[in-house]
């Protein structure tokens, strides 16, 4: 698979991934989970998708140009369930503020919303990571929500080099990447776990908004593709409520860049062809410059 089949895998499935987690966010206890409904993205997909439009066409990554982006999909009024980090700082840059100081800092300011969009930035050949926590640091001014965007970084990254192929250990090999931080110690004690099946680490890990809670779920999740599938895993992970959209997505950008498009069910890609995103999701795999 080229590095554009593996975006296409990765921008699809985590918009299908939001689309279905989004119907269900934060309703506990869904006993019956049904896909028959009108789909539509929300801040995880839409936020992924200006990153694109800011990077997609240039060797380097201007973090000036992301929140520009940011800026100009929230002025067009279209971005749906935005966290109030992001929503403290999309204010902020609407009234001139600049995108290294407006995003929130503290402990409230580590959520879900740097690692949701983070993505594409595995896709280019000289994102460091410095790079990386500039591109956080738009929304979100903290240690978590930067090592959460940065575990999902390693995980597609791993996905596209084929560090991980979907039968090893991917948890292992974000482990060791990322700094110690408590996404990282969650990771740890997920990976001793990892023979459980998704609704018996929901029973000890609820899925919440916090970062340290999403993204090792996500990843947890990811590395049962091979012994499970794309529907039954997002099944799962609906059941368990919570931040159901953003894991959905995360979980879908992870495997989707190791799968390709080809995992998704036929009916899921139909009705992702409806959405409103599809064009500009082709449009960017197509100009996409490594
Ligand atoms: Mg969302």
């Amino acid at each position: 698979m080229n590095i554009k089949q593996r975006l296409e895998g990765c921008l699809i499935a985590g918009a299908i991934g939001d689309a279905l987690g989004f119907r269900y966010e934060n309703i506990d206890y869904v006993l019956n989970v049904g896909f028959d409904f009108n789909w539509a993205v929300s801040d995880d997909t839409q936020l992924t998708l200006a990153t694109c439009e800011a990077i997609g066409d240039d060797i380097e990554i201007r973090p000036e140009k992301v929140a520009e982006r940011f800026l100009n999909w929230y002025n067009s009024g279209k971005l749906i369930g935005l966290g109030s980090s992001t929503l403290k700082a999309l204010r902020e840059l609407q009234v001139g503020g600049h995108w290294a100081i407006v995003g929130r800092s503290g402990e409230y300011a580590g959520g879900n919303g740097a690692a949701m969009r983070i993505a594409p930035l595995a896709f280019k050949k000289y994102a460091t990571r410095l790079k990386i926590k500039d591109i956080c640091t738009i929304t979100h001014r903290n240690d978590e929500a930067y090592c959460g965007a940065l575990a999902i970084y390693y995980a597609i990254k791993a996905s596209i080099i084929e560090a991980w192929t979907g039968d090893n250990n991917l948890i292992d090999f974000v482990v060791e990447k990322i700094p110690d931080t408590r996404v990282r110690d969650r990771l740890i004690e997920m990976g001793k776990l990892k023979d459980l099946s998704i609704s018996e680490i929901g029973k000890i890990y609820k899925s919440t908004g916090y970062v340290v809670d999403s993204v090792p779920l996500a990843i947890f999740a990811a590395q049962k593709i091979n012994e499970s599938d794309f529907k039954t895993i997002i099944t799962d992970l609906i059941k368990l409520g919570g931040d159901t959209d953003t894991v959905c997505s995360m979980f879908g950008q992870i495997t989707g860049t190791l799968k390709g498009v080809d995992m998704i069910p036929v009916e899921f890609i139909e009705k992702f062809n409806y959405l409103d995103i599809a064009p500009l999701v082709y449009e960017m795999v197509d100009k996409w410059k490594e």
